[in-house]
């Protein structure tokens, strides 16, 4: 059987340039980078490269603006917390109601637990962010402003250019989780006026659990995890070498592969999205169709639920997500697709298909060939009803009870 992984929003196969890279790390240069003998040098050389090699990636100006995380999670968190801690004055954060998790949770323990007030910007019904709700919320209160560069569902670009340059005027850090740009839209930290921005590894064929945080020069910063110098005591903890070496990698990878990332994948993704419309009836795509990551499609297959359709797609090789989860009985849309205030009925059948540079036409015409018929045996004994429409979720909830779904 044919196996076609459509789930890189998930996670990325690690590139098996990274993996060769990586190895020497766990065997002949297993030293401690903060060590000062020779070995220890050795680990700590290959950690700057690294560094510049993410610093060519984003944009950079200087490659000690890089701190290694353990992940996309941590940065996101990391950054939230310091920009509270160096301006204890400040008790508001601006977001948005599309957010990961990784901020979204955090912030609505924030608001509970520690008397932040949370602004949660809106979305239209194309996930763009509502510019003139935004201009509102901020003020001399607001400590830090964490906006996505890209939706992870949707593939929804935010201008994060512009907003940043608002979150200036008004004192704030802006903070970007730029977990599914980075490695698929060319960025230029150096001229924009972002103050911090998060990536992971394994969202860029790296591995799991490195990713770092960039903070810009002469922006204050509080490490969260406390403990030993590492990273100028930004980060404390062991370095992770291999991981930080991999990842150097990936980076260097990923600005090779940008060309073919927003050319040839651009177009699979354009062509699957467009010959499963016509061969489907009774479909759409979520998101703007224009300020959208190149690899992504999500798209709502009304009158059947998604997890049906992931199933029948599984059997036959196929892997990609859904835009819902089950969280007790019944299915519940995402809180993005909520956001945008998707029918619920169309939101059932949301299915997010997300390329990488490792597709090829044939996973395509495979997919082209199999998805119409389980879509239309689905609607033929559909369970999915106006009258299984539950009520719909305030905007920006998140039900803590739910972290762990869509890992993405
Ligand atoms: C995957 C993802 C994260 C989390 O990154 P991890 O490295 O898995 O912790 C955060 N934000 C977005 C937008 C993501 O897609």
């Amino acid at each position: 059987m044919r196996s076609v992984y459509l789930d890189n929003n998930a996670t990325t196969r690690v590139d098996p340039e990274v993996v060769q890279t990586m190895l020497p790390f766990f065997t002949d240069q297993f030293a401690n980078p903060s060590s000062g003998h020779n070995f220890g040098s050795s680990a700590s050389a290959a950690i700057t490269t690294a560094r510049r090699q993410l610093q060519a990636l984003i944009g950079a100006e200087f490659e000690h603006e890089i701190v290694f995380t353990s992940g996309g999670t941590e940065s996101d968190n990391a950054a939230i917390l310091s920009a509270l801690e160096i301006m204890p004055d400040r008790t508001q954060i601006v977001t948005s109601v599309v957010e990961h998790p990784a901020v979204l949770t955090l912030c609505a323990h924030l608001e509970k637990r520690h008397g932040i007030k949370v602004h949660r910007i809106p979305v239209d019904q194309h996930g763009r962010l509502d510019l003139q709700a935004y201009r509102m919320a901020l003020s001399p209160h607001v400590a830090i402003v964490s906006i996505m560069w890209a939706n992870n569902e949707t593939g929804t670009i935010f201008p994060v250019a512009q907003l940043a340059s608002l979150a200036k005027e008004v004192g704030a850090i802006f903070h970007t989780d730029a977990v599914q740009a980075v490695g698929k839209l060319p960025i230029h930290l150096k001229s924009s006026a972002i103050d911090m921005l998060s990536l992971s590894g394994h969202k860029l064929h790296g591995p799991k659990g490195i990713g770092a945080l960039w903070v810009r020069r002469g922006v204050r910063f509080e490490a969260m995890i406390k403990g030993g110098h590492q990273e100028r005591g930004r980060r404390a903890g062991t370095a992770n070498t291999a991981g930080i070496v991999g990842l150097g990698k990936a980076a260097e990878l990923a600005l090779k592969f940008m060309e073919d990332e927003n050319g040839r994948v651009r177009s699979l993704r354009d062509r699957l999205e467009k010959e499963l419309l016509q061969r489907i009836p009774d479909a759409f795509v979520t998101g703007t169709p224009l300020e959208r990551l190149p690899n992504t499609s999500n798209i709502a297959f009304e009158q059947v639920e998604a997890d049906g359709i992931l199933l029948h797609l599984d059997r036959y090789g196929i892997a990609c997500s859904s835009g819902s989860a089950c969280t007790s009985d019944s299915p519940e849309p995402s809180h993005v697709l909520t956001a945008m205030n998707i029918p619920h009925i169309s939101a059932l059948g949301v299915i997010r298909f997300s390329l990488s540079r490792d597709n090829c036409d044939d996973d395509i015409d495979y997919v082209l060939d199999v998805l119409p018929g389980i879509v239309s045996d689905l609607r033929g004994s559909s369970s999915v009803t106006p009258k299984r429409a539950k009520r719909r979720r305030p905007l920006g909830f998140v039900d803590p009870k739910e972290k762990g779904r869509n890992p993405s």
